[in-house]
């Protein structure tokens, strides 16, 4: 906490049952969930000027809805259904059949998301506040004093529940909850500045050969270094619009996002490298000669930062074990995907599959911070070990922890519950009534290109 800003002498922005930190995949689920039950007052604030976080910062495709392999599974559903429902409305999703990698992804127009979860929170009874940032966190008896500043200047929200989901775990750190900092154990995960390309010609692109063809290119590029690009296995894929390809291929390691000289180091790096790229596609790649780059993410990505420490730990081998513990609140199929330096420097995406029925369940006590009596943290800050976290982190899944999320918080005011003492019975009960997927369907999804069932 910081001791130069005093919080009685703050001006107070509102006073809000549920207070959720941070409008990412997770945050804007769980500021739904919440509003949905219509009980209590929830706030959502946001320090950009959008909605969304990494889901429309930067990416294009839902992971996680279906387990990969031949026979997939869609192991997710209630309020990350809703939100694929609303894109499809617009006619702004398609699939992408994936047997491997992450399975297929939902893959969507991210300009078209800002606007669906907008109008999401705005259907919803939700207290919505862009351009706000969390600063500093005080506690007044029971109630925390959230302290944010934006270009009014400091103001205080006073919240009975408070979920966290700024994806840096914001709150909890300034609220003296435990974490682990990425890079403290294992290398972080790799940062990632991902870039658009227009006017490129897909039908030559795959005639020549698509994916496998521009693989190809890329080891020939690193090994001749006729294009010095930080990795050979970075990927891009066709976008939700015309000629457009989206890629996922910058690198930037050995950095920490939550270092803000080291950040300003990735992000210029990030687009260093992008512009590496964009001369290696249009030199090599069939289809991408008459291509340029329209658009770099809103920020580098990243991957990890801080992981609170919670009543539940997720582990490595609790991923790979495939089992569904009693107090699941949702499930996960994503293999374990590490985006790594290897130990000679070199570029390396670690990939390990769910074993057996490719599916695992996720507990309760993961996105409770420990000791939480009315706090959770939610999304990519969430309580797991790095290499559990680089399975359980697909926006499918953080969108699930901030649904389960929002409704605890809901239950728990309702009945004077605290967090880690919440009856997660309850909640499950709750989950099964919307949609929520706690079992392992027996029927193989449709992951057809259309295959989206509204
Ligand atoms: C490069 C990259 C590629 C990926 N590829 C995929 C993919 O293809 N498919 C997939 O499913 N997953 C992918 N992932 C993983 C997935 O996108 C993330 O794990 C997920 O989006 C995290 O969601 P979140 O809501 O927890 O956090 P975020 O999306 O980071 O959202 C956090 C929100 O909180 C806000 N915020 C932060 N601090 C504050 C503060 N102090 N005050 C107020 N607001 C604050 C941020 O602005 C942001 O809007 C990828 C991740 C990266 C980085």
């Amino acid at each position: 906490m910081h001791p130069f800003v005093n919080p009685t002498q703050l001006p107070l922005l509102a006073e809000t049952d549920i207070l959720v930190i941070g409008a990412g995949s997770a945050g804007c689920v769980a500021a739904l969930s919440a509003a949905s039950q219509k009980r209590y007052s929830v706030m959502l604030v946001e320090r950009y000027g959008f909605p969304g976080g990494t889901s429309t910062q930067m990416l294009d495709t839902f992971y996680g809805f279906f387990t990969p392999g031949q026979t997939p599974r869609k192991v997710v559903g209630g309020w990350p259904d809703r939100v694929v429902n609303e894109l499809a409305k617009t006619g702004a999703i398609f699939l992408r059949p994936n047997t491997y990698g992450a399975g297929t992804g939902v893959n969507y127009n991210p300009e078209r998301l800002k606007r669906v979860w907008d109008q999401l929170i705005l259907q919803s009874d939700i207290r919505y506040l862009l351009h706000t940032t969390l600063v500093d966190v005080h506690t007044e008896g029971e109630r925390y004093a959230c302290i944010f500043w934006n270009k009014a200047g400091f103001c205080k929200v006073i919240a009975r529940r408070v979920i966290d989901a700024s994806g840096d775990a914001d709150f909890c750190h300034l609220a003296d909850f435990a974490y682990e900092t990425a890079g403290e154990r294992e290398p972080a995960q790799s940062m990632t500045t991902t870039f658009r390309m227009s006017n490129v010609d897909l039908d030559r692109y795959e005639r020549e050969g698509g994916k496998k063809m521009l693989a190809a290119k890329m080891r020939v590029a690193v090994e001749t270094g006729q294009h010095p690009l930080p990795r050979k296995e970075g990927s891009a894929h066709e976008m939700n619009a015309k000629g457009c390809m989206s890629t996922v291929a910058v690198k930037v390691t050995g950095l920490s996002a939550l270092n803000v000289e080291e950040l300003t180091r990735a992000e210029v790096e990030g687009r260093r490298q992008a512009f590496v790229y964009e001369d290696f596609f249009r030199d090599a790649v069939p289809g991408f000669d008459q291509s340029n780059i329209i658009g770099l993410s809103h920020q580098i990505g990243v991957r990890e930062t801080r992981r609170v420490y919670g009543e539940h730990r997720l582990t490595k081998e609790e991923c790979l074990s495939g089992n569904l513990p009693d107090d699941r609140i949702f499930l996960c199929g994503a293999p374990i995907e590490d985006h790594r330096q290897g130990k000679n420097g070199e570029d390396e995406t670690y990939w390990e599959y769910i074993p057996g029925a490719g599916v695992y369940g996720v507990p309760y006590g993961t996105i409770v911070p420990k000791g939480s009596q009315s706090v959770w943290a939610v999304g990519r800050c969430f309580s797991a070990t790095h290499d559990a976290h680089a399975s359980c982190r697909s926006m499918a899944q953080t969108m699930s922890m901030g649904q389960a999320a929002g409704l605890a918080a809901v239950q728990s005011l309702a009945n004077d519950e605290a967090a880690n003492g919440l009856a997660i019975s309850q909640l499950q009960e709750i989950l099964y009534g919307i949609g929520a997927v706690l079992e392992l369907p027996d029927e193989v999804a449709d992951t057809s290109r259309m295959g989206w069932k509204r």
